[in-house]
């Protein structure tokens, strides 16, 4: 028995696994071009003051952080966000409004392991950088609703809400910035009573009650109710309209919204307007998230940019489709492995190898010096689909032996016809 594991929270995806997480990362990529995303690559190392910069005490305490051998002090990315306001306010600076950009990879979390919670994990990650429109807001989560049907999920849904209602009313009660991020991590974590006892002395104290009773299930109704109980609280009711012309919006597009939610916070202190996360019926942990973040740039040393953004967990992307069932709907490559009768022959079957694969073909040479019978019960095991079989006397007419693996037939065939039966 080897004495090596994985870490904890750490994990080897085998051939099945690696394929579905790789299937969502290119649907994932294919999204990113119909929206118009460039693609960035930043490193997984970052200088812990980057990361640490606004993502909240909830990531902070849950970093991998270490010194590296040059003293400095620099943690494993636990997310996108905050290398992609650095390019804005570095290498993409100058670049035209609005900024589209699209980065997918490992992120790193010490969360506690569990199904769909991993130390390790993968996000595809969208930013949509310089518009305060609605229109931006409901990009993020359309983009999050193709991703969520190109995976070929079923019945899942958003939940929506805006950080700015909340967040409006303390304002206006002159709670303190620190305070709020207190309180709203609290409504994260649903603990509303020791939510509402830190603003036990103020005035809103029932209008925060009430909101956090709003649990309607029809979207519409909550949405004007949140408007309506907010009245005289000036920024929240800016904030209440938006939500609902996001709503508006993303359900003319057929998102579907399941519930709003006016204390919903999500775990990062950055957010300044909408958010929202996806879920399926099947897991208790969203699929993705995301929001708005207007004052993030700026705190990176930037102008002042509104900004909104999505990261999407692969990895329960991925878990979510296996559990749902779903085909992976890539056309396979077929298979085909080649093997020479004889050693003298390699150099030929090598090279019908590669005239195979140059025609997207999947061929794998028979690398173990086998003799036909093993190679071809091997073949069956691997489940190719054909075997192409070099012998001599056939290539002196220019042509292989092709063995349909299922039908466990063959014939000979010319090496030039040999992909085009391949193919079929
Ligand atoms: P966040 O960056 O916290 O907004 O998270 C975005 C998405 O990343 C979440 O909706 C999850 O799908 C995924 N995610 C967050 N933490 C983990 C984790 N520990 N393991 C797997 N996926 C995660």
């Amino acid at each position: 028995m080897s004495p090596f594991k994985t870490v904890r929270g750490m994990r080897d995806l085998l051939a099945e696994e690696a394929e579905t997480l790789n299937f969502v990362i290119s649907k994932a990529r294919e999204i990113a071009q119909f929206y118009g995303y460039k693609e960035v690559v930043t490193p997984v190392v970052e200088p812990y003051e980057l990361l640490s910069a606004k993502s909240g005490e909830e990531i902070r305490s849950r970093m991998f952080i270490f010194k590296d051998l040059g003293d400095r002090d620099v943690a494993l990315r636990p997310e996108f966000t905050a290398s992609i306001a650095r390019l804005a306010t570095t290498a993409l600076k100058t670049e035209p409004r609005p900024l589209r950009v699209f980065s997918v990879g490992s992120v790193y979390r010490y969360d506690e392991p569990q199904r769909g919670r991993y130390r390790e994990f993968w996000q595809s990650n969208f930013e949509l950088m310089g518009s305060d429109k609605p229109e931006a807001d409901a990009e993020a989560i359309v983009l999050t609703n193709s991703l969520m049907k190109a995976a070929g999920l079923r019945n899942y849904a958003f939940k929506i809400g805006n950080i700015g209602v909340i967040r409006g009313i303390l304002s206006q009660e002159n709670v303190e910035d620190k305070v709020q991020n207190a309180i709203l991590q609290l409504m994260d974590k649903k603990e509303y009573n020791k939510a509402l006892e830190l603003v036990k002395q103020k005035n809103c104290r029932k209008t925060l009650e009430g909101l956090l009773e709003l649990k309607d299930d029809m979207p519409f109704e909550t949405a004007e109710k949140i408007k309506n109980y907010v009245t005289g609280y000036d920024k929240a009711e800016v904030a209440a309209d938006n939500l609902l012309e996001i709503l508006k919006l993303v359900t003319a597009c057929g998102c579907p919204v399941e519930t709003v939610e006016p204390a919903f916070a999500r775990g990062l202190e950055y957010y300044t307007g909408i958010i929202f996360e996806v879920t399926v019926p099947e897991l208790d942990i969203a699929l993705g998230g995301g929001g708005r973040y207007d004052r993030l740039i700026e705190v990176f040393g930037g102008e002042s940019t509104p900004a909104v953004g999505v990261a999407h967990g692969l990895d329960r992307v991925a878990l979510a489709m296996q559990m749902q069932k779903t085909t992976l709907s890539t056309r396979r490559a077929k298979t085909a492995v080649v093997i020479p009768v004889k050693p003298e022959l390699k150099a030929e079957a090598l090279k019908i190898s590669q005239i195979l694969r140059e025609a997207g073909i999947s061929a794998e040479f028979e690398v173990m010096g086998r003799k036909i019978g093993k190679a071809l019960e091997d073949a069956d095991r691997r489940k190719a689909d054909y075997a192409v079989i070099v012998g001599e006397r056939e290539l002196k007419n220019a042509a292989v032996v092709l063995r349909d693996l299922a039908k466990r037939e063959q014939s000979t065939v010319k090496i030039a016809q040999l992909i085009e039966k391949i193919m079929g």
